[in-house]
């Protein structure tokens, strides 16, 4: 793979549709590829994607944002944004310099790769991927490291609860928040469902999460579910 081009699989104008940026209006660059195979992901490392380099990707966003702007910020969405650490770095000073905030869509699990582009991120939404959620292996020691480094610029942190999720995955969550600051938002969203996959947790447990985020004093929770999917946008 050449470092200084990456797979993109779509860009395009829409409004964020999760988290604490919920409607507003950004461009979104989705890349291909990813380093988890989460099971309830809608976003597969299948699909059609073109090799793109800063340049061309600039021109791009230059010109959706003539056409469709202005836009919030750019959303540098996956997939993985961080697999592409070393496109990254060429491409978000260019993105700076003519005048776009970047905004970082990202499972949480590169802290290295996060380091290597942090200076030029102005917004890190970051997913923490409960092992009960997701069916996979626990990342914690991964996302502490992350959100310490993304706790440099303005970060919320995300989590997707399912029938699955075990309360004991919400407490450790909510205490690795408190560890690097009580203040950062921490957004439960229940799983959207996905062709065979629905796994939406109820309305009791939902407030049973919410109210565990609560009391361990992270007074920025919420339970949001993907607002784009409701508006039947992108
Ligand atoms: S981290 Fe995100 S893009 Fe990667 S498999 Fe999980 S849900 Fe899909």
């Amino acid at each position: 793979m050449n470092a200084l081009k990456a797979q993109i699989t779509e860009i395009f104008s829409s409004v964020q549709g999760e988290g604490i940026f919920v409607g507003a209006r950004q461009i979104f660059v989705r890349f291909k590829r990813c380093n988890m195979a989460c099971e309830f992901c809608d976003t597969p490392n299948e699909g059609t994607a073109k090799e793109y380099s800063s340049t061309v990707l600039m021109y791009e966003i230059k010109a959706l944002d003539g056409s469709n702007g202005p836009h919030h910020s750019v959303s540098l969405t996956g997939g993985e944004p961080l697999v592409y650490a070393e496109f990254l770095k060429s491409t978000l000073p260019l993105l700076k310099k003519a005048g776009f905030k970047s905004y970082l869509e990202t499972n949480g699990t590169l802290p290295d790769s996060l380091e290597s582009v942090i200076d030029f991120i102005d917004i890190v939404a970051m997913d923490f991927k409960l092992p009960s959620s997701t069916g996979g292996r626990a990342y914690w020691k991964e996302h502490l490291e992350f959100l310490k480094i993304a706790a440099r610029k303005k970060v919320f942190v995300k989590s997707v609860v399912t029938t699955d999720t075990k309360k004991e995955d919400i407490e450790k969550a909510v205490r690795l928040i408190r560890t690097v600051n009580k203040k950062i938002p921490f957004i439960m969203q229940p799983a959207t469902p996905v062709k065979d996959f629905d796994k939406r947790p109820g309305e009791n447990r939902l407030l049973e999460f919410l109210d565990i985020a609560l009391k361990e004093k992270i007074e920025n929770s919420r339970v949001i579910p993907q607002v784009h999917k409701i508006l039947g946008v992108k």
